[in-house]
Formats: C-alpha cells, sequence, structure tokens
C-alpha cells in the first residue's frame, strides 16, 4: 500500500468529520493509557486463572450497569484537562487519523491479543467453566434500558447495583449519560445526535468523544433523572467514584486475596476497560452501520448478529430505535439479548417489575410494512400486462379480420396476440392456430387443459385489446392474472 493509498483511505474514513477545534487529552489518555496497560500485561504478565475469572465477572458487573455512549457528553463534562490544548483546525488529513487510529488500534490489538492470550494458555475445559461461570447476560441494563428509557422499575438493591457497575465502566455518570442517549434517540442522524451516524464510522465509535467541535447535542427531557436522588448522588460523586470502581476495586481484590496485583491492574481493570469501552462503542458505530431494518429504514439503526455479539445485545438497533421503551433490544425469542434475559430474570426474582412491552401487533405491522416495501420494489423492477384502461376496444369484426393475419384469441374478454407464441406452446401449435378467432376461455381454463398460474401470468402479457361487448365467461377472479391478485398499490395522500 503506498502512502498515497492510505492517506486516501484515512481521509474517506474522516470525510464526515466536523471542523475539529480541540482535543480531549483527558478522554484520549483514558483510551490510550488504559489498552497500553492491558498490552503490556497480555505480554509481559502471566494471567492466574482466579485473576481471568474474577476480571469476566467483574466485566458483566460493568456491562449490566452501563450503556452505550461513553465518556460524559462533550461540551457538559468538567474535564479538568480541556483546554489545555487547542488544536487549530485539522480536517480531514493525515494527522487526525492518526489520533483516532493510536487508541483504536491500540485498544483493538488488547481485545485480540487478549483473547487469544486466553485460549492458548487455558485448557478448553477450564473456558467452558469460565463460559458457564461468566455467561454474559449483562449489558447496558442499568444506563441504558431503566434510566435511558424507563423500560421496567427497579428495586433499590438492583438500582445501587447496576449503578455501581455502570460506574465501573468508568463511561460517565449515568445523569450524563442518559441525557446524551436521549438526544441521541430524540435527533437521530442529525447535527443534534451526538454521535450522527452521517459522520462516518470513526466519528461515531471514537472521534466524538476525542474531539471537540462547534456540534452541540439535542436537546432531550431529563427532568425524571434530575429528582432521582441515587442518579444525582453518582453524577455529583462521579469522579471520586469513577477510580475506585474503574481502577481501585479490580486491582485491589485481587491483590489482596491472591497476591496478584498486577494481574488486576492489568486484566479486571484495564483489559476489561478496553473491552467494555469498544464493545459500547460498536452500538454508536456499527450498530448504525451493518446489518438490515426489519422495522423502519429511514434512519440509519440496523439489526445484525455480529452487533450483538460484540456489544452484548444491543445489536438489534433497529428494533430498540422503533420501539426504545421496550426492555427487550431483541424482539424474537432465538436473537442474542444477554441483556434482556437478565431483565426478564430480574422480574423473576422480584427485583424487577414493569417491564414494558411493545404491542406484539404493532412491532409486526412495522415488520409487514418492510416487508411489503422490498416486495413493491421487486415488483416494481417487473413487467406487468397493460392495464386494462389502456386496451382498445375492438369490435367482433375487427377480430374476425384481425385473426386473419395473425394468431388473436379470446380469453376471458381479452384478445391476445399469441403468434410469437404459437410454436412455443406446450400443447403443440395446432391448438393455437386451428383457434385464430376464437373464444378459448373455457378450453383454457380446464376444457381441454387447466392451464398453470405461470401460463396464465404469460398469457396476461400477450393482451392487445379488449372485445367490445365481450362477456366473461368465468369466474370474474379468474381473469386477473395470479401474479396480480396480491398485486401491492402504493396509497397515495390524495387516495
Ligand atoms: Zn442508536
Ligand atoms: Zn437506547
Amino acid at each position: 500500500m503506498t502512502p498515497q493509498l492510505i492517506h486516501t483511505a484515512l481521509e474517506s474514513l474522516t470525510r464526515g468529520f466536523p471542523t475539529i477545534k480541540g482535543v480531549r487529552w483527558f478522554n484520549l489518555a483514558v483510551l490510550t493509557i488504559t489498552p497500553a496497560i492491558a498490552i503490556y500485561g497480555l505480554l509481559y504478565v502471566p494471567p492466574r486463572r482466579e485473576t481471568i475469572i474474577f476480571a469476566v465477572a467483574y466485566y458483566l458487573f460493568t456491562m449490566l450497569g452501563e450503556c452505550h455512549a461513553l465518556i460524559p457528553f462533550p461540551e457538559k463534562v468538567p474535564s479538568f484537562a480541556d483546554n489545555i490544548f487547542s488544536l487549530s483546525p485539522l480536517r480531514g488529513g493525515l494527522v487526525d487519523a492518526v489520533f483516532f487510529l493510536v487508541p483504536i488500534l491500540l485498544a483493538w490489538l488488547g481485545i485480540t491479543a487478549g483473547t487469544f492470550q486466553l485460549l492458548v494458555t487455558q485448557s478448553p475445559a477450564v473456558w467452558l467453566d469460565h463460559r458457564k461461570t461468566n455467561f454474559p447476560i449483562s449489558v447496558r441494563t442499568g444506563y441504558h434500558r431503566l434510566w435511558s428509557h424507563r423500560s421496567y422499575t427497579a428495586s433499590f438493591p438492583l438500582q445501587l447495583f447496576l449503578l455501581l457497575g455502570g460506574t465501573s465502566a468508568v463511561q460517565g455518570s449515568c445523569y450524563w449519560w442518559a441525557r446524551a442517549h436521549r438526544s441521541h434517540h430524540r435527533h437521530t442522524d442529525t447535527n443534534l445526535d451526538p454521535y450522527d451516524s452521517n459522520r462516518g464510522i470513526l466519528w461515531t465509535h471514537i472521534g466524538w468523544m476525542i474531539f471537540k467541535s462547534d456540534l452541540k447535542a439535542g436537546t432531550a427531557d431529563i427532568s425524571d433523572l434530575r429528582t432521582n436522588p441515587l442518579i444525582q448522588w453518582q453524577h455529583r460523586y462521579y469522579f471520586h467514584l469513577q477510580p475506585i470502581f474503574g481502577y481501585l476495586i479490580p486491582t485491589i481484590i485481587p491483590g489482596l486475596l491472591w497476591n496478584d496485583w498486577l494481574g488486576g491492574l492489568c486484566f479486571s481493570a484495564s483489559l476489561r476497560l478496553t473491552t467494555a469501552h469498544h464493545g459500547t462503542f460498536c452500538i454508536n458505530s456499527i450498530a448504525h452501520w451493518l446489518g438490515s431494518a426489519p422495522y423502519d429504514d429511514r434512519l440509519s439503526p440496523r439489526d445484525h448478529l455480529l452487533s450483538a455479539v460484540l456489544t452484548m445485545g444491543e445489536g438489534y438497533h433497529n428494533f430498540h430505535h422503533q420501539f426504545p421503551m421496550d426492555y427487550r433490544n431483541a424482539f424474537l425469542w432465538y436473537q442474542y439479548d444477554p441483556t434482556k434475559w437478565f431483565i426478564a430474570l430480574c422480574g423473576k426474582l422480584g427485583l424487577a417489575s414493569n417491564l414494558r412491552v411493545f404491542p406484539s401487533n404493532e412491532v409486526h405491522k412495522g415488520a409487514l410494512s418492510m416487508q411489503l416495501k422490498r416486495l413493491h420494489k421487486l415488483q416494481g423492477s417487473l413487467e406487468w400486462p397493460d392495464p386494462v384502461d389502456r386496451l382498445p376496444i375492438v369490435t367482433w369484426e375487427t377480430f374476425q379480420e384481425e385473426s386473419k393475419t395473425r394468431t388473436l384469441i379470446l380469453i376471458s374478454g381479452f384478445i391476445h396476440d399469441v403468434s410469437n407464441f404459437v410454436d412455443q406452446h406446450p400443447g403443440g401449435p395446432g391448438h393455437l392456430l386451428n383457434n385464430s378467432g376464437k373464444d378459448m376461455t373455457a378450453s383454457f381454463f380446464g376444457g381441454i387443459y387447466a392451464h398453470s398460474n405461470a401460463a396464465h401470468n404469460l398469457l396476461s402479457m400477450m393482451r392487445v385489446g379488449i372485445l367490445e361487448g365481450g362477456v366473461e365467461t368465468i369466474k370474474s377472479s379468474e381473469s386477473v392474472p395470479p401474479s396480480q391478485r396480491l398485486y401491492i398499490a402504493q396509497r397515495t395522500q390524495n387516495s
């Protein structure tokens, strides 16, 4: 790859960026130093089984609590490191891209190497055991589905558990997080959307958190969160709680209990955070870019299994944007949504109540609309018989006269020119040639042979006129070709 090609590729990734006004150094530090420690650990620190199990369990705790945005909302974050350095407007260039790529590469190296490391150092039995013990039923249960969308009611112990889990994600206070997220739902794909998908996948994944710009997020109603004492408590003490739950506790526990301080810092704290961060970022980037739109395709949210796996269940984003109050992200029972299962389990245990679901009838209606839309597009790409009102009315005498020079047969009141089809007629050319100028309705519909739907459809393409005063000698429904009996008509404003 030549430098020019690399430059072109990077430029295409940053094309939608707004004018960059500076760097959020605090966010950049979190997003680079954390994965750097994780990589150091993967390269030089032997993983201990207890630490890895604890790291995965703590990861679940984190993901249960948090949601899909990141560090506090840009223009509202009281980042002490803001304004230390202001970058002159750089746009779409190599320098910008390097700034984004460094943390992304570090993070993904950390995740990939971590997975690899675990695979090669743990026996399959241990892995199976990990998966059984720590099956990721978590994700965004608290910040997202509880506080951003009020999709269920949680008991106080569950709220506290989720809030502290969300704090350990180092992705901002719930109050900030939910405000950004509600703004995202309300202003999806516009300049007021904090992670506007029109600005490209690099911007929605990480750019919006690292760079300052003139963009302002749209307003959203957060009055309920303003009066929630638990949310306000976490918001007030967030910058004290964040290092405690994000870094200290996951380091101290392995350190005190089995004397693995470095493993705690590298794996339970840093590798867990790196994975949680990028899993979350994927909801803003990949879930608005990759997949299908089974409920509405006017906006960018998409459904995809890969996104669901990467984000631990938040990948059915098309459904989520259509029905955000629903506690489920995946509507169909077989779709991967551990958060839904966790909330349902909490409901069974009495820890959660009022689990909201959108009426299935309306969900199916949305899905049907999209299916009809796709079918309508396919329908529009096919050729259909001339509309009846455009066919000429032909007298019996003219029909007889014309049928001497070409093969015309009358079926269901329509005159068909079958001259070009005579040689291809499966029943032989004789039937057609000998009956030119005659009414073959009864023969076509079973008098001689009950023709197939395909034959009926093909016949309708040969219509050239309507016999004046002609009467249909069969049921009217059979005069409509089978392919047109469920023809999709678009309703316009005037009809
Ligand atoms: Zn979204
Ligand atoms: Zn949401």
